[in-house]
């Protein structure tokens, strides 16, 4: 299927510059939706995968229908003060300044087996704050994938140890 098909470009959104890739037109059509997720899954199946985590906040639309699909359990990785239970937190730089992600502290236990999905990979902060915590937690990165890849940014770089695996590439 021809992903990039679905995808939207959206100049100067969230600000003036930027141009942002919208999701939603793959999102509101049920053969991308559910292929997009069979391709994100290919070479997962027999790798058998505890936790699948997803990053605030797209990554909460593909993350539990790829946990459904393993029949893995979910895990939310979210921005400060949005957990209400105990967490973990990791902070990264930006352009201009940090940002921090937390997670809750039972959200792994040592030893799970892990997929964090997110639905861009742009320059890789989120990513790599997100396998720090994984880390910390005692999980094991099986792999991390992404809808979509901005090669360009060179996110792959920053994760490098972990496998990447992205549907589609700019
Ligand atoms: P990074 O930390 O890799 O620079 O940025 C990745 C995060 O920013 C992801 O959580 C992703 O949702 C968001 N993001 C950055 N650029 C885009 C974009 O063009 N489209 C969408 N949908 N999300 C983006």
């Amino acid at each position: 299927m021809d992903f990039k098909s679905y995808i939207r470009d959206v100049p100067d959104f969230p600000k003036p510059g930027v141009m942002f890739k919208d999701i939603t037109p793959l999102l509101q059509n049920h053969e991308a939706l559910s292929s997009a997720a069979d391709c994100l899954l290919k070479d997962l199946k027999k790798e058998g995968i505890d936790k699948v985590i997803g990053m605030e906040s797209r990554g909460f639309i593909f993350g539990p229908m790829l946990a459904d699909r393993l029949e893995a359990g979910f895990v939310p990785i979210r921005k400060p003060g949005k957990l209400p239970y105990k967490t973990l937190s990791e902070s990264y730089n930006l352009e201009y300044g940090t940002d921090t992600l937390e997670i809750h502290v039972d959200g792994i236990t040592k030893g799970d087996r892990v997929l964090i999905h997110d639905d861009v990979l742009a320059t890789g902060g989120t990513a790599l704050a997100t396998t720090k915590l994984v880390e910390k937690l005692g999980g094991i990165i099986v792999q991390c994938n992404f809808l979509i890849e901005l090669s360009f940014l060179n996110g792959r770089e920053k994760i490098k140890p972990f496998e990447v695996k992205s549907l589609i590439t700019y």
